[in-house]
């Protein structure tokens, strides 16, 4: 069978792109191994989906070409996404941090997006095993699949990143780009949780659970946020954002104290019969968390006890506090998978191969992953969008 259009994956961006093209009037065949569609809608932002984030804007993505991102953000905004939220009668709420989320199911979103492609005429088939994609005589493309074969003018990837395999994520889109020549830069699980090595993970057992506000960084991503302890090591919004950033031997800083200077803070109570650990209570640390914390850089003591130098050593812990992690929890935990098909080899105004015509890609197997709070969602409709107006 011929379609003008063959889009290949049905989340996120695929289903993005085969509504806007189909409501452009090309045929579209939208295909999909899973039986489910769009399963990382489904689980997304605890069920709710965190659909997009007003602030998106191209700094807010890791890129080899950080300026990549911009055109396609400019063709297709947050609030282009939230006019056919409204449309469709979906409640939704800001969270925090320009985070809009369903107020009901992240599941209103999915049928949204199947309902726009219904109206464009998509033929959409699930279940549906591709085997093989090659360039046909006429320049369009030939797709060989469980279902029989399929042929179109242009074939749009959108088949994601690695993360969470359970549900369908495979590294098809990687292969069909490295297939038709396309350079794929480095791979690695990214809004993640980072472990420690077992003797540290030890000491913080005791701490599974508690959340402290912190500054973290690492390399260059720095974030305000809470920090969650576990039995592994540390999660939390501000260890999945810096954990896009991190990479293996790299320290993570946490500042306990993102908003007081510490030293000055001690040495207003230098007088004081107080244990340190009362005193972090009062500035809102759990005292379990300021008992461990405390024991582990040697300071568990009243605050009179503390001479000039130690005021300045706890001090510069507490702004600086610098804990190694071993490594990631890998793709069964991660949101998304940093780095993908390269940038270099796309338009960035209609996301096509710039040496393969007809051929696009975009999502997540591109190589743009945004930070945590709705932003890899945007350039899924985003990029989705733009590919759609130009298959
Ligand atoms: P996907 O949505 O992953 O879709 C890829 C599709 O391709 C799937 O349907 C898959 O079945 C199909 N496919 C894969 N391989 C093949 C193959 N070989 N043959 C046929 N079909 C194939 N982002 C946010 O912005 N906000 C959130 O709240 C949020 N929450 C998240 C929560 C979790 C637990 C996870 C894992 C991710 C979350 N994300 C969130 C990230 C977001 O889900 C992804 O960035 C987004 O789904 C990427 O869209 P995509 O269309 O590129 O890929």
């Amino acid at each position: 069978m011929q379609f003008d259009v063959i889009v290949i994956g049905a989340g996120a961006a695929g289903l993005m792109c085969a509504a806007t093209a189909g409501q452009r009037g090309r045929s579209v065949l939208l295909l999909d191994h899973a039986a489910k569609l769009a399963e990382k809608i489904r689980i997304s932002g605890g069920g709710r989906c965190n659909f997009t984030n007003v602030n998106a804007r191209f700094d807010c993505y890791l890129s080899a070409n950080a300026h990549f991102c911009r055109s396609a953000l400019a063709q297709y905004t947050p609030q282009d996404f939230v006019s056919m939220v409204e449309r469709h009668g979906i409640g939704y709420h800001e969270k925090k941090l320009g985070q809009l989320f369903c107020d009901e199911g992240s599941e209103r979103i999915i049928a949204m997006l199947d309902e726009e492609c219904r109206k464009g005429g998509v033929d959409r088939r699930m279940e549906t095993t591709i085997m093989s994609v090659a360039r046909a005589a006429d320049g369009g493309f030939e797709v060989d699949t469980s279902r029989g074969r399929f042929s179109s003018s242009s074939l749009v990837v959108a088949t994601g990143g690695l993360s969470i395999p359970q549900i369908g994520a495979t590294p098809f889109g990687y292969q069909l780009a490295e297939q038709f020549g396309l350079a794929v830069t480095p791979l690695s699980p990214a809004l993640v949780p980072l472990t420690f090595h077992v003797e540290d993970a030890e000491i913080f057992t005791p701490l599974a659970g508690v959340s402290v506000e912190v500054e973290a960084k690492a390399g260059k991503g720095k974030f305000r946020e809470n920090v969650l302890f576990t039995h592994k090591g540390v999660s939390g919004p501000a260890i999945l954002q810096v954990s896009s950033y991190w990479q293996p031997g790299m320290e993570l800083l946490l500042d306990l104290m993102p908003d007081g200077d510490a030293e000055s803070w001690l040495e207003e109570r230098a007088d004081s019969e107080q244990l340190i650990a009362n005193a972090l209570s009062e500035l809102g640390w759990s005292r379990r968390f300021a008992d461990a914390w405390l024991d582990r850089v040697g300071m568990n003591k009243r605050l009179k006890d503390l001479g000039p130098k130690q005021r300045r050593q706890l001090a510069e812990q507490l702004h600086r506090w610098c804990v190694k992690p071993n490594g990631t929890q890998g793709y069964k935990k991660a949101e998304v998978t940093r780095g993908g098909v390269s940038t270099q080899a796309l338009s960035s105004k209609t996301l096509m191969a710039n040496d393969a015509p007809g051929l696009f890609f975009i999502g997540e197997v591109v190589d743009v992953t945004g930070w945590l709070g709705g932003y890899n969602f945007q350039w899924a409709w985003s990029s989705g969008f733009v590919a759609g107006m130009n298959c």
